[in-house]
């Protein structure tokens, strides 16, 4: 890893030469605290929130709004999401991420709540272009429940909006037989590949 691409913070915890292992150690320890901490606000919130009857935590996938960015709360990230650009809300205090960011951190957390954590997924219907999100997201949730051997959730029109029967997302999804196929970042993959065709609008 380049020096400079290390964070500050870290780097002043390292003294002298940055060995990379070494580098990538504190990257990955700050990670994991930010994994640990996310579950531990997300039990909290919603042990709470059944005593209350207020709302529990949901991971909202959303498109930055056009004036302004938000920076990612992921700390060894820490960069702008630009207007545009996907991200995930962690509704409560948690903030914004990239969904990369996001996804590394749930990495982490994988084989300890994965199914819970990945049904807590919803679009934001008020902050995506149209529903072809919505049906990633969605296949996205259903595929990795179905891996882990997890309930499946029920996915309501009035969280998820209507996705027209003939929206076929599958194709944006990269075959695990494919060597660019990471089991991590299958939501960004599908997301970007999306993302990159040309006139997307026009084949909605
Ligand atoms: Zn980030």
């Amino acid at each position: 890893m380049a020096r400079d691409k290390i964070p500050l913070e870290i780097l002043e915890l390292i003294k002298g030469p940055v060995p990379e292992k070494k580098a990538e150690y504190y990257v990955e320890r700050r990670i994991r605290q930010a994994s640990r901490n996310l579950r531990r606000h997300i039990y909290q919130v919603n042990h709470d929130s059944t005593q209350t009857g207020r709302a529990g935590v949901k991971f909202l996938l959303q498109e930055s709004p056009g004036t302004r960015g938000a920076r990612c709360r992921l700390l060894p990230c820490g960069e702008m999401i630009e207007p545009g650009e996907y991200r995930v809300h962690v509704t409560c205090r948690n903030g914004f991420f990239h969904v990369e960011c996001f996804e590394r951190m749930m990495e982490y957390s994988f084989n300890e709540g994965c199914g819970e954590q990945v049904s807590l997924f919803r679009p934001d219907l008020n902050r995506l272009a149209g529903p072809m999100e919505a049906c990633i997201l969605k296949e996205y949730v259903r595929r990795t429940l179905s891996r882990i051997g997890a309930q499946p959730i029920t996915f309501s029109p009035e969280e998820w909006g209507v996705i027209p029967d003939d929206m076929n997302c599958e194709e944006y999804f990269v075959s695990p037989t494919d060597p660019a196929y990471d089991e991590h970042h299958i939501l960004s993959a599908a997301l970007k590949n999306w993302e990159e065709i040309p006139n997307k609008a026009e084949r909605l």
